[in-house]
Formats: C-alpha cells, structure tokens, sequence
C-alpha cells in the first residue's frame, strides 16, 4: 500500500485515512520520503519531519476516537509565504532567512482544524514576485544556495511561480496538495505550467492574516492540487471570514464547495473574450484551449463572444499598483524589529541602507523603487491614481461581460513553461501575466486545469473566471471537464 500512497488525490486520501486503511503517520513518512528523493527540484524551503511526525501522531489519536475532521491526516504543504510556527517561514527571502513566526497564518490554522498535517514549507518567487520562481534568495532543502524551483515536466524549464514549489510538488507527487498565493496569477499560471489544478478564490474570501505581503489590495491564498474536487476541499477549509485580524476579510460564512460539484454543465455560457486570443498567444496553447473548449461544448456549455476592451491596459495598472503597495509593505524590513540586519554599519541610517541591500534580491528592489516612484509627490496622480481609476475601468468591463456568460475561458499564459534562464528581461516578464493580471485586479476568482500539451511536451492550463464568490461555479466546470477527461492524471515521467 505505501508505495502508492503518493498517487492518491486528497479524497481519496482522506477516505482511506478515515477507514484506518492507513494512518497519518504513515501518510506523512511516505510524502517525507518522497521529497528526499525528488530535492533536486528544489520545491522545499524547510521540512521538520519530528515536527510533521508529531501533527500526524495527533492526527492519528483523533482519528481513532472517531473525533478526526474531515481532512484528518492528511498532508498538505505550504508556500512560504504563510508563517508557521512549526517551520520557518522566509518568503524566499534573505531578509526573513531563518526567521521563526511566533503564531500560524490563518489559512494555516484552518487546514489544521479540519486535519491538515504541515509536510514543510514550499519554495517561490522572492515575496511572491515573479512568474518563474527564478527568483527565490533562500537555499532550498539539499542546496546550500538559492536555486531555482525545477518543473517535474522538464527539469531544464519552469515550474511557473510565483507559487512554482506547490505547482512542481503537487506535480511530482510530492503532496496531495498544496497552499499558494495569488497576486497578479501566481496560482493559476504554476498550475497551468505544471499540469496541476489551482484557484484563487475571489478577493477578500481567504483571510491575509499571516500571509507577508506583497500587494495587499490583490494578495489573495488558494489552493493547488490535481483535481479540482481536491482543490474543492481544501479551498473549503482555508476559506472563510476573519474579521477580527484582516480588515479586508468579507463577513460571509464559508462554503462547502464539493456540494457544487456534479451539477451538469447544460447551458453553461462560456464566454470567450476576444482580447485573450490576439497575436501574442503561441499556437500550441491555442490548440489546446480550443480542443478543450470543444470538450466543454459536448458537456453541454456553449460559447459567447465576449470583450474585456482593457485587457492590455492590466499590465502597466497592476506593474504600477503592485510595487507601489509593496513598496509600502516592504517597508517593515528595516533591519530593526526582524528580517537581516548588516553586520557592519556606521550609524542607523547606514544600518537600514546596508541591511535592505544585502537582504533584498534584485527583483524585489527594482518593485521597491518603481513603487517609491510612482507613489512620490507630483507623479502620484500621473500614475497610481490613474491606475487606480483603470482598474476600476477593468473590474466594470468584467461586469459588463457577466451579463453575456457565467463563466469566462481563456489561456492562463501565452506560451508553456519556458526554460529556466531563458527570460531575463523583466518588461517581458511582466507582458506574459496578460491573461492572469486582469481577473486579480477585479478580485475576482480564477481557476486554471489542464487541457492537454503544447510545445516540447509542457503542460497546457485553461483559465476560468468567474464572477465574486462563485468558486463553487468554476470547481464544478473543471470537476466536470475532469470527469469527462484525464489530463489531470497524467504523471510526469519518474514520478
Ligand atoms: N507574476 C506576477 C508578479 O510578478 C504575479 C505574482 C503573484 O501573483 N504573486 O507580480
């Protein structure tokens, strides 16, 4: 049995946890055992298996009383964006190197509840900047220096990121599944590069509460698993309202999001907005996107020409939004109350100077002065307040769609997964979250599934968004997709 344990998705993990067909402890060495082998990929930041084997223990005594919840045992593994008290927590960061939070981020403390046990902490983008995890500053588990995050597709490309660690070790089988976050798409377009299934949930649905920030007002945490009815279960317990300790959590009971699951698809208007299929899509993500759009078709869904008119305009709105608020955000590293601190300085202001630029990678200081720039006396109106009115612009032009369709498809990237170094140009970076950028800055949920393969083999995603608050509808869409296909089982080879 536990040779295969790694193959079995979260339900029917906890199923067979629930039937004491196997125990949590076992679960967890099994997925341990797994990450040792397979850390060439670089996916964990931390693992602590005394500290994962004694969750397990506890989860194991609860379920022989019968008291277990509904995930009771089963192993989950966290971007390392969310603080743990159990596990460090860096953000991939020099900064936070080693650092230790005093409590768990509230995503974390939910997953637990319901009986999530913590296998370590997931590898990513500096502060959840990027879209490669290229830019991670901390060695991961077996390295002795940062390295990039590795796609189990073709070690030489990828993972995606931000969230590429949860996207590569959900992937490689790893973890039944695993935490991100999602900004401008750092869930979706991981999920998409790795042939894995993710959502982020609408803006303000999961609670930010010991999630370190990047861009508060589109910081959003999610799920990535390989089937959307395992992300249905874990976005059902990470969702919810937290008002006591995130200003921005909306006051609305959580859901349980398998009960949408099954509902057939006839008469699903899918709107397919022009603007996501223009000249920068490569050919090979097209044909995939259209075979799966035909497959969504025989379901019963049909599609609806829509335009989301400002679609490019996302790029430099969110480029100017999204540094300038972590600009602000990042403004806490001070060198003083935590994060690194230069060894060596003349006087307090030398020492702030010092330890920033030693604890910073090149990514986030270039987010930090764009931010500061932008948002400086005389160009805050040319810029952030500008940018500000056309978001607003970008969230009404999806409103005006949702009176044409239910749910909108598109790609989530416009190429497969390039190959680790090859895109070194930061504009050209940003240009590739087109398709992802939009649906954030209108908070609204996005869910990526796989639909198949493109160029050298890669994995293909198709993006839906939906509008506020109906995960339930884009779980049930790709629930049923999967139902009818099987892209989401296909494994990388040697995993
Ligand atoms: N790639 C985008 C960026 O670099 C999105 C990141 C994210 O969603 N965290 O900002």
């Amino acid at each position: 049995m536990s040779t295969e344990l790694h193959q079995l998705g979260v339900a029917e993990l906890a199923a067979q946890l629930q039937g004491k067909h196997v125990s949590s402890v076992e679960a967890a060495q099994h997925f341990l055992a797994r990450a040792r082998t397979h850390q060439n990929l670089g996916a964990f930041l931390a693992v602590d298996e005394e500290a994962t084997l004694a969750q397990a223990r506890a989860q194991d005594a609860l379920i022989a009383k019968g008291a277990g919840g509904r995930l009771a045992g089963v192993p989950i593994a966290h971007k390392d964006v969310f603080v743990t008290r159990d596990f460090t927590t860096t953000a991939a960061s020099r900064m936070l190197a080693g650092y230790r939070s005093p409590f768990d981020a509230t995503i974390v403390r939910q997953l637990a509840d319901a009986g999530c046990v913590t296998l370590g902490k997931l590898n990513c983008d500096e502060f959840a900047m990027g879209g490669a995890s290229e830019n991670s500053g901390v060695a991961p588990v077996g390295f002795d220096a940062p390295q990039p995050v590795r796609n189990p597709w073709n070690s030489a490309r990828v993972p995606g990121g931000s969230s590429g660690g949860s996207s590569s070790a959900v992937a490689a089988r790893l973890a039944p599944a695993a935490t991100g976050s999602d900004t401008g798409g750092s869930i979706r377009q991981p999920a998409g590069f790795c042939g894995v299934t993710g959502i982020k949930p609408t803006y303000g649905r999961a609670s930010r509460y010991g999630m370190i920030a990047y861009a508060s007002s589109l910081d959003q945490a999610g799920a990535l698993g390989r089937s959307a009815e395992d992300c249905a279960l874990i976005l059902s317990a990470l969702c919810g309202p937290d008002v006591m300790h995130d200003a921005t959590s909306v006051d609305r009971p959580a859901e349980d999001y398998t009960q949408a699951l099954g509902a057939p698809l006839g008469g699903l208007r899918i709107g397919i907005p022009e603007e996501f299929f223009g000249d920068g899509l490569a050919s090979d993500v097209r044909a995939a996107i259209d075979a799966a759009l035909a497959e969504y078709e025989k379901l019963g869904a049909r599609r609806v020409k829509i335009s989301l008119p400002r679609t490019r305009l996302s790029v430099p709105v969110y480029y100017i939004l999204s540094p300038a608020e972590a600009s602000s955000n990042l403004s806490r590293f001070d060198g003083v109350r935590y994060g690194h601190r230069a060894a060596k300085y003349t006087d307090l202001l030398d020492m702030y100077q010092k330890s920033r630029a030693e604890g910073f990678g090149e990514e986030v200081k270039r987010r930090i002065m764009i931010g500061t720039y932008v948002l400086s006396e005389g160009y805050y109106d040319a810029y952030y307040l500008q940018a500000q009115k056309i978001r607003r612009l970008i969230a009404d032009d999806f409103q005006q769609a949702f009176t044409q369709c239910d749910v909108i498809a598109g790609p989530v990237a416009p190429t497969v997964a390039p190959a680790i170094g090859a895109q070194t140009d930061p504009v050209t970076n940003y240009l590739a979250d087109v398709y992802t950028l939009p649906a954030s800055l209108a908070g609204l949920p996005g869910l990526s599934h796989p639909v198949g393969s493109g160029a050298h083999g890669m994995p293909v995603g198709l993006q839906l968004i939906a509008n506020h608050f109906q995960e339930g509808r884009l779980l049930n869409a790709a629930h049923a997709f999967q139902q009818a296909t099987d892209f989401h089982l296909r494994t990388p080879d040697g995993y």
